[in-house]
C-alpha cells in the first residue's frame, strides 16, 4: 500500500489517455495525495465510462479541452503518434502558468509535435516512465507502478527550471527515481535498452509463427526453452509499437545496425566452432544480468509466469 504524504504537489492534475500508464498515474497521485483534484479523460466513450466505474478520479469530462481548464499539471497518457492533435485541441484552453508532461516512450518527436501547439505562457517537461507491463486500458493500472522504477525527464533546451523542478517532485513523490537527459540522449538510450528488444521480439515470434518445418503447436509446447519470454513482450500493444518505431526512427536504426553486426560476428563464431568467443560473450552478459538484479530493478526469482500486476516491463 503506498504511503499517504501530507502536502498535495499541486491542486489539479488532468491525465490525457487513461490507459495503463494514465490510469496508474491517477491512482498513485489519489493514493499518495499528490493532487487535490485528478481530472482523467479519454477520446474513448466505453473508456471514460470505465473510468467512472472504476472510482480513481474524482471528475471524468468527456473533451480533452474541458478536462485542462484551470489544471496545474496536465500529462498526455495516450499513445505517440496522438500527442501532437491533443496538443492542439487542449491549446488555447490550457492556464498561463500551467505545465504540460507526457509520458511517450520516444522523446525529440514527441517535442516537435506538441511545443508548437503549447502557448508560450504554458511549460513543457516531457517525461518517460520507465515502467509498464504487456497490458493495456484502465483497468490495467495500479497505484504501485511506478515505484523504485526510473523515470527520464527531458525538458527542451532552456525550459523553466522551477517547472522541471515541479515534475521532478511529483515523479519522486510517486516513488520513482527521476533522472534528467536530453531528449535525443533518452531516445538513443532507449532504442538499445528497450524499442530494439521489442523488435527481436516481435520478429522471433513472427519468425516461428511463419515457419513450415515446426509446427505451431511444437512451438507453443516447447516454448518453456526460451521462446515464450520473448511472447510476452511480443504480446504488447501495437498501436503504442506501432508509434514508437514510426516516431524513433533513426536511433533505433542506428542501434540496429549495431546489432546486427554484432549478429554477424556471432554467426561467424557458430560456423567456425570458435567456442571461446561465445564463451566470453555469454560470461560478459551474465553479469550485466547480475548488476539489474543488485540495483533493484529485477529479481533473482525464477519467475519466468510473472504475475500480471507485476511492473516487470520497462519500456
Ligand atoms: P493504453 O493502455 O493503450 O492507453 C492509451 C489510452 O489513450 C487508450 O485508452 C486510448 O484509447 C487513449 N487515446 C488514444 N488516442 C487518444 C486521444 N487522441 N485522446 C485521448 N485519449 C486517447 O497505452 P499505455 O500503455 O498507457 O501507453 C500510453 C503512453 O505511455 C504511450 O505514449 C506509451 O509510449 C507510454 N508508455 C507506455 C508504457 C507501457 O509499458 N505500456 C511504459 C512507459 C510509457 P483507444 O485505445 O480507444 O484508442
Amino acid at each position: 500500500m503506498a504511503p499517504k504524504q501530507s502536502s498535495p504537489v499541486i491542486e489539479r492534475l488532468a491525465i490525457i489517455g487513461a490507459g495503463l500508464i494514465g490510469s496508474s498515474i491517477a491512482r498513485a497521485t489519489k493514493a499518495r495525495g499528490l493532487a487535490k483534484t485528478v481530472v482523467v479523460t479519454d477520446h474513448s466513450p466505453t473508456v471514460r465510462e470505465r473510468v467512472r466505474a472504476l472510482g480513481f478520479a474524482d471528475e471524468v469530462p468527456d473533451a480533452a479541452a474541458e478536462a485542462v481548464v484551470d489544471a496545474d499539471l496536465i500529462i498526455l497518457c495516450a499513445p505517440v503518434g496522438a500527442n501532437g492533435d491533443i496538443a492542439r485541441e487542449i491549446g488555447a484552453w490550457l492556464k498561463p502558468g500551467s505545465i504540460v508532461s507526457d509520458v511517450g516512450s520516444v522523446k525529440s518527436a514527441v517535442i516537435a509535435a506538441v511545443q508548437p501547439a503549447l502557448p508560450a505562457s504554458v511549460h513543457f517537461v516531457p517525461a518517460h516512465p520507465v515502467a509498464g507491463t504487456e497490458y493495456s486500458g484502465p483497468d490495467a493500472g495500479f497505484a504501485e507502478l511506478f515505484e523504485n522504477r526510473w523515470c527520464i525527464l527531458a525538458p527542451p533546451e532552456g525550459e523553466d527550471q522551477a517547472a522541471v523542478a515541479v515534475v521532478q517532485e511529483f515523479w519522486t513523490r510517486i516513488g520513482s527515481n527521476v533522472e534528467i537527459m536530453t531528449p535525443a540522449h533518452h531516445d538513443l538510450v532507449l532504442a538499445i535498452t528497450s524499442h530494439v528488444p521489442h523488435l527481436i521480439a516481435y520478429n522471433i515470434v513472427g519468425t516461428a509463427a511463419d515457419l513450415e518445418t515446426v509446427t505451431q503447436s511444437e512451438v507453443i509446447k516447447f516454448s518453456a526453452g526460451g521462446f515464450r519470454d520473448f511472447t510476452r513482450i511480443a504480446a504488447s500493444d501495437p498501436t503504442m509499437w506501432r508509434d514508437v518505431f514510426l516516431n524513433n526512427k533513426e536511433a533505433v536504426l542506428e542501434m540496429l545496425g549495431r546489432f546486427n553486426e554484432d549478429l554477424a560476428a556471432l554467426q561467424r563464431m557458430i560456423r567456425w566452432g570458435d567456442g571461446d568467443g561465445l564463451f566470453e560473450l555469454f560470461t560478459r552478459t551474465r553479469a550485466i544480468r547480475r548488476g539489474i538484479i543488485e540495483q533493484g530493478q529485477e529479481t533473482p526469482a525464477a519467475d519466468f509466469g510473472r504475475r500480471a500486476s507485476t511492473p516487470d516491463k520497462a519500456q
